[in-house]
């Protein structure tokens, strides 16, 4: 079987380098799509309170037979609860939907920089959950150059990761870079631009001389430049293909084909402007 290679975040946690996203799956079809994860390899899964199907990623970990600690699970903190007693509370939440007594990661999902509440104190309460040990790692999401700084130096905890959109479009140098600098390890959401990288004949081409799928190149070049990724598929054809993506290497000429595709292109909201509280 495929064996995915584990990165260490800076507080020594193992974190598989593959996972599988689940936003925009339905809770209802949350149970199966996980299922399908699990038989295919997949060990980490990438959900949040904000996609409402935690509870099928808990009862998927607890059908398919594998223990707990196999397993890593990520959640994140929904927009509303940045207050740091509703964090508190909303974590309590997610390990109960989950059916969890712990979670391996978890991250305050966006930084919302125009909102009333300082992510700065927003963070000290997930140090508090980290300190209790019901987070075994802690992270932030979609955290610019500017707002992970604050974090480092203000907290006494460094995030483990920061989660921000990445993909051929979007590559992210400086984010990546600042992270990097900090030793927070950077997950790549988005990694297929929700389906787009499909499209673009320059990575199609260089798919061909592998004999592999624009999607399993768009997966590897990421794997390469040492990011964590999750793809997301209903489709349990597409789970499949997006897993094998560690039988093939890309030369650096194809790495750098790849990267110069780059035209700042995002599917999401920019996190300086994003202030949305659902
Ligand atoms: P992806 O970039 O993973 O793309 C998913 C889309 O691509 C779906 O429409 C899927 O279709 C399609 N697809 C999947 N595999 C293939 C394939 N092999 N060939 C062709 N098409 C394919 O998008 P996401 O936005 O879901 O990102 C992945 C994960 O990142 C999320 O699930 C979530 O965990 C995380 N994320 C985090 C965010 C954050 O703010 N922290 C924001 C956005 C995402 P289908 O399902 O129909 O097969």
């Amino acid at each position: 079987m495929t064996s995915v290679p584990n990165i260490t975040l800076n507080n020594g946690i193992e974190i598989p380098q593959l996972g599988f996203g689940v936003w925009q799956v339905r809770p209802n079809e949350t149970k199966a799509a996980t299922l399908t994860a699990f038989e295919v390899g997949y060990r980490h899964i990438d959900t949040a309170q904000m996609y409402g199907n935690e509870q099928g990623v808990g009862e998927a970990v607890r059908e398919s037979g594998l223990d707990r600690g196999e397993v890593f699970i990520t959640s994140k903190l929904n927009n509303g609860f940045h207050q740091p007693d509703d964090a508190l509370k909303a974590f309590d939440t997610s390990l109960e939907t989950l059916g969890f007594d712990y979670l391996d990661l978890f991250l305050i999902h966006w930084p919302l920089p125009g909102i009333d509440v300082d992510f700065v104190d927003t963070w000290k309460a997930l140090e508090d959950i980290y300190a209790s040990g019901r987070a075994k790692a802690i992270g932030v999401s979609n955290f610019q150059p500017s707002h992970l700084r604050r974090v480092v130096q203000e907290g006494t905890v460094v995030p483990a990761v920061n989660q921000i959109e990445v993909h051929p479009f979007l590559t992210q140098d400086e984010a990546r870079a600042a992270n990097a600098e900090y030793g927070v390890a950077t997950e790549a959401w988005s990694p297929l631009a929700q389906g787009l990288v499909v499209e673009s004949p320059v990575i199609a081409a260089i798919a061909k001389t592998h004999d592999k799928s624009p999607a399993q190149v768009a997966l590897r070049w990421q794997i390469q430049r040492g990011d964590i990724v999750f793809p997301k598929s209903v489709t349990a054809e597409r789970i499949r293909e997006n897993f094998e993506i560690f039988d093939f290497e890309l030369s650096e000429a194809d790495m750098g084909v790849i990267t110069a595709l780059d035209k700042g292109q995002r599917t999401g909201p920019n996190p300086d402007e994003f202030n949305w509280i659902p």
